[in-house]
């Protein structure tokens, strides 16, 4: 019988020299995203919605569904609608009527993170999540609101997610 296949001879290659090192240019030291996700995986987490204002640096109609809900919530703490961490809390929001969410200072720092924006011929100032790089809205200042900022985080409400008060402290509860 000629012809047996002489296959299956494992071709190893262990012998290749020095393997190639990618050197990746450092990105930004300062304000690298710790929650990095691949498109596919955002597509599936988020909403069509969410996914356009995150991840496409969107924008939400005014005074939309998020924003009525919004104005309803009482004390509690705004997570990140894409990665959960703590961004701002009901003690800063203000009712800055202009139909998007709006707080005078986020609730931790380190987590809201900004840069220039200048899309759309305006200078604006972009405020993202610092955890997953999420599009948040823009920080307006100096318009005048009687806050102890005078600043506008005017952010989309579907980049958010409410955890109301009662929820947080559960582990608190007194004697
Ligand atoms: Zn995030």
């Amino acid at each position: 019988m000629a012809g047996v296949l002489a296959g299956c001879q494992p071709q190893d290659r262990t012998s290749s020299p020095t393997a190639m090192k990618t050197n990746e240019p450092s990105l930004a030291a300062t304000n690298t995203p710790t929650v990095v996700k691949t498109d596919e995986e955002w597509r599936r987490l988020l909403t069509p919605e969410q996914y356009r204002v995150l991840r496409e640096a969107g924008t939400e109609r005014p005074f939309g569904p998020a924003y009525e809900e919004f104005k309803k919530q009482g004390t509690g703490t705004y997570v990140c609608g894409g990665c959960g961490v703590e961004l701002f809390s009901s003690k800063e929001k203000f009712d800055s009527h202009c139909g998007w969410p709006s707080f005078y200072d986020p609730a931790n720092a380190k987590n809201v993170t900004t840069r220039d924006d200048s899309t759309l011929g305006m200078k604006r100032t972009e405020v993202l999540c610092a955890q997953c790089g999420g599009h948040l809205g823009h920080v307006f200042k100096g318009e005048g609101y009687p806050t102890p900022t005078d600043q506008r985080y005017c952010i989309n409400g579907v980049s958010l997610k409410f955890v109301p008060a009662n929820e947080t402290n559960k582990a608190k509860a007194g004697p």
